[in-house]
């Protein structure tokens, strides 16, 4: 039987080496800048939204391959994904590097991003796993403050 974390291993390996998802967007409605001073790590994220619906997002930039991997599998993870749902797999993610959560059913909404599970092992690696999430959870919460800032104007 072939280890589970193999596979991991080489999902992680084959998203840092060569993204379809490092790229520009054509028309991107928001960007945000993630930065992991601890290892260097650098992400600009961009982010394509249809109402709720994540349309697209990509990223430029660059880091280790824990950090570059991350965020290639989190944007496939969350691309079509309502920004409802995007936030919830996003506190799931975050719950299981920190060790929180080992609820199996929790765990299956992350998809491909459990690959980073052993992560949670590797107090150096944390940061870098968790950027892309923590500069999408700014970016999405911006959004909504944004969005309340607008619906205020119109009185
Ligand atoms: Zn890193």
């Amino acid at each position: 039987m072939e280890d589970l974390q193999d596979i991991y291993n080489e999902l992680i390996m084959e998203h840092s080496m060569n993204s379809y998802n490092k790229k520009k967007l054509e028309s991107a409605d928001y960007s945000e800048k993630g930065h992991n001073p601890n290892c260097g790590d650098e992400i600009t994220l961009e982010l394509k939204l249809k109402g709720d619906i994540i349309e697209d997002m990509a990223f430029t930039g660059h880091g280790c391959a824990i950090s570059q991997a991350s965020t290639s599998i989190m944007i496939d993870t969350l691309k079509g994904k309502t920004i409802k749902q995007a936030k919830e797999i996003i506190t799931i993610f975050i719950q299981m590097i920190k060790r929180e959560t080992k609820d199996e059913n929790e765990l299956k909404k992350l998809e491909d991003a459990i690959a980073f599970k052993n992560v949670s092992n590797m107090p150096a690696r944390v940061k870098c796993a968790l950027l892309a999430w923590h500069t999408l959870e700014d970016m999405l919460n911006k959004k909504q403050t944004q969005a309340k800032g607008d619906i205020n104007e119109c009185h």
